[in-house]
This record gives C-alpha cells, structure tokens and sequence, in this order.
C-alpha cells in the first residue's frame, strides 16, 4: 500500500538517511515529493512511502522513535473552476499528470486521484485559482 507523509526532524537528526533506512530495514520504498533539508536546521520532508501495510506502520513508528514528527498528509488540490482561464501554464509542472488540458475541450481537468499533492502547480497560476486545502 501507498502512504503519503510529511515528516519534521529535529535539528540534530537533519542529517539522518531515512529514505536509505527505510529501504534497508523496512523495505519501504520512499519517493520524495518535497524536501526542505538544511545542515543543522530542522527540516521537512514529503514522501510518498510504499510498502506493506505492516513493515509501513512499523517505519513510521521508528521515525517517531527517532523525534521525527509524523503527520498523515490529509491535504488536497482544489482548483477554482470559477477562476480558472484554462491557459495551462500549471500542466507544465505537474508531475503526476493530475493537471491536464482537454484536447478536445481545451479546458483545464484535474484528476484528483492521480494528485501527490506536491504544491509545484501553485505558484504558478497567474490568476490563484489553485489552492491547499486541509
Ligand atoms: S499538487 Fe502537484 S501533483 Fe497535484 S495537481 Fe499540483 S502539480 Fe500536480
Ligand atoms: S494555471 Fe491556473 S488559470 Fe491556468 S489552467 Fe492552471 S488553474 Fe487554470
């Protein structure tokens, strides 16, 4: 199964390998979808982790073990149809394809299933039709 996480690490424990850890003692696979990772400063880090539903619990108690702050990612995309100019400018940034324009309609569809939630698509609407919801 698939897990979306935002991890907080403490100062001292910026440093720590986890993608490497997870993979080496709790075959998880970890796919980062954000990082803000700086020596000696506290970081935070996105990851989409995948795994089995049991090795993935017990990963995250690890972290938890280690003062890695764990919170489930429960935000989502919303895109304001009524704002929104179709020009497409935040298709060219999405990774996941969950921004695409209709080839038919030319229209802006948002496929919220296929969304990581990786906020790259924000910024870069000219007219803030994009927005994080919890
Ligand atoms: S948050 Fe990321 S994955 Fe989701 S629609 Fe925006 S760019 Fe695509
Ligand atoms: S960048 Fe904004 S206005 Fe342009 S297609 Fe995307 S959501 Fe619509």
């Amino acid at each position: 199964m698939k897990k979306r996480v935002t991890l907080s690490f403490p100062r001292q424990m910026s440093q720590l390998p986890v993608t490497y850890i997870l993979a080496r003692d709790f075959n998880v696979a970890a796919n980062i979808i954000r990082a803000q990772v700086a020596p000696n400063r506290m970081g935070t880090l996105v990851l989409e982790l995948s795994g089995d539903i049991d090795e993935l619990d017990a990963s995250l108690d690890w972290l938890r073990s280690r003062q890695v702050q764990v919170s489930l990612a429960s935000q989502e995309i919303v895109v304001d149809a009524e704002l929104c100019v179709h020009c497409g400018l935040c298709t060219g940034v999405c990774p996941t394809e969950a921004l695409k324009l209709d080839p038919e309609t030319a229209k802006l569809s948002f496929t919220r299933s296929r969304c990581v939630v990786c906020e790259q698509c924000i910024p870069t609407c000219p007219v803030e039709a994009i927005s994080i919801h919890l």
